[in-house]
């Protein structure tokens, strides 16, 4: 009779420590991207008479993060409604919870020009790459004015970086959404925003479920 007591508390162990790695296993896999909706609060970003940058970026961020959840991708947000958040706070944001990939979403602002770029670290590192060309690749397929590709560094130059992309430590990119400065591309993304951040969305998953495999 003791040995079979014994042999049930073995089993009941054994049970119980099989539980224990499989949810630690699960924690590991657990994929996080964090959507960084720029600028906010104080800081409106660029702007075009009464619109600005700022609320563009919210309303897009929100809505990338709708569709991330949807696919069970668990979302941070750098902000989540219009407050100023300081660029290193949103680098630590990151860097504390390790997500998978930082997507910063701004627009662009100049006096003509139109589209939508995506700007990586002057490192070109292959994982920024792919995470880039994967969102810009899906966006190309909703309604934008035109592609102006991956570009890298910063507007100042290939061997300056813009700072949430140098000081977060996972593959990262920076969308600039379109030109506020444009009609056009104000009205194609106010027309589009649903599928603007479906496609960011769809553009984040198929590159971070490759990494995740
Ligand atoms: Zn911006």
């Amino acid at each position: 009779m003791k040995k079979i007591l014994k042999i049930l508390l073995i089993v009941v162990i054994l049970i119980a420590i099989i539980i224990l790695l499989l949810k630690i296993f699960k924690k590991e896999k657990e994929t996080i991207v964090c959507i960084d909706a720029g600028h906010g609060g104080k800081d409106v970003g660029a702007s075009l008479e009464e619109r600005y940058e700022k609320n563009d970026t919210l309303k897009v961020a929100k809505l990338v993060k709708k569709y991330l959840e949807e696919k069970n991708i668990k979302v941070i947000m750098t902000r989540e409604d219009d407050k100023t958040v300081e660029l290193i706070d949103r680098c630590r944001i990151a860097n504390k919870k390790k997500v998978n990939a930082f997507v910063s979403i701004h627009r662009n602002s100049a006096a003509s020009g139109n589209g939508v770029e995506i700007w990586i670290s002057s490192k070109k590192e292959h994982k920024d790459i792919e995470l880039a060309e994967s969102i810009l690749n899906k966006l190309e397929d909703v309604s934008i004015q035109s592609n102006r590709g991956v570009k890298y560094g910063t507007i100042k130059g290939q061997n300056t970086d813009y700072y949430v992309l140098n000081n977060t430590k996972m593959p990262s990119c920076l969308i600039e959404l379109g030109f506020i400065t444009d009609e056009k591309d104000n009205e194609l993304l106010d027309n589009n925003i649903e599928s603007y951040s479906k496609a960011i969305a769809e553009g984040i998953i198929e590159k971070i479920s490759k990494n995740v495999e």
